[in-house]
């Protein structure tokens, strides 16, 4: 058995909770820096604090991923502070829905744009540090909620967005060495999920139950069972990978 040495550097958008938190706690088993980027400073920092307590390198950037200046500056000065990037995980996500014909621009965009636009800026921002990287990769955040969803047609668009946005920087970046894939989870246990119920008026078992049943395990997801996926596809054991939409849902 040969226990590979921790090594290189990865950046996370949505680190702070949920599914990007579990992305970046799962990543530091092989990472040795990760860089927590959030909208609140503080769950990011909880999670940069246990990850120096477990002996990484961890720096937080509090940014609102649409601002894709601030997202650029963020990420310069993480690759800087860090010294390099090899993989990047795009996790900050938002959901703001309503009834199409209620849907305001207003509602319509910020969900386009903390999905789409900050896939984009996290990706663009990065490309220079992924371009020097020996082992350079993507992890993008869809949805199987790009097969439709009712009451949120901008995060069923946003997400299916992602997957065309997966493909065609696969066959962009592809001849250049740099992996694009991207993960869909199905129900995930997070604040998401928790105020979704709430939003609806149901209690969090009245949500979930039906989820749960309609996946073939028969239960919802936790984080860490996307955190692996996202892992794995950030690793070289998927190095034949690329420009693949991997559905984590428990089989719905
Ligand atoms: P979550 O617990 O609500 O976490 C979302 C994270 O994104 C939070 O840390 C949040 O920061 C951050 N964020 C939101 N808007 C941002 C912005 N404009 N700039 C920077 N950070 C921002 O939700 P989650 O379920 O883990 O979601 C993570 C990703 O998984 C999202 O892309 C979501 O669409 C996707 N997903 C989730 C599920 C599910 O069932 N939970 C299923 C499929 C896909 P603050 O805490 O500061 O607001």
């Amino acid at each position: 058995m040969v226990v590979a040495p921790l090594s290189g550097v990865a950046i996370v958008s949505g680190g702070g909770r949920g599914i990007g938190a579990a992305v970046c706690v799962r990543l530091a088993d092989r990472f040795r820096a990760i860089g927590v980027i959030d909208l609140d400073r503080g769950p990011a920092e909880r999670v940069a604090t246990d990850l120096r307590a477990a002996g990484r390198v961890a720096e937080v950037r509090a940014v609102d991923v649409t601002d894709v200046a601030a997202v650029q500056e963020a990420v310069d000065s993480l690759v800087t502070a860090m010294g390099g990037l090899d993989t990047v995980v795009a996790a900050a996500g938002n959901q703001v829905g309503a009834e199409m014909a209620d849907m305001s621009v207003a509602v319509w965009s910020s969900v386009l744009d903390v999905h789409l636009t900050g896939s984009f800026a996290m990706v663009r921002a990065s490309l220079p540090a992924l371009r020097r990287s020996s082992s350079p990769s993507v992890v993008l955040v869809s949805s199987v909620a790009a097969r439709g969803i009712v009451g949120h047609a901008n995060y069923g668009a946003a997400k299916a967005g992602i997957m065309g946005l997966t493909r065609s920087l696969a066959r962009e970046l592809g001849p250049e060495g740099i992996r694009v894939n991207a993960v869909a989870p199905g129900f995930i246990d997070t604040r998401m999920t928790r105020d979704g119920a709430g939003h609806r008026g149901l209690s969090w078992e009245e949500f979930a139950g039906p989820a749960a049943a309609a996946s073939a395990l028969g239960r919802i997801g936790q984080p860490e069972e996307v955190a692996s996926v996202v892992d794995f596809l950030a690793s070289p054991d998927s190095s034949y990978m690329t420009g693949q939409i991997v559905y984590v849902t428990g089989g719905i």
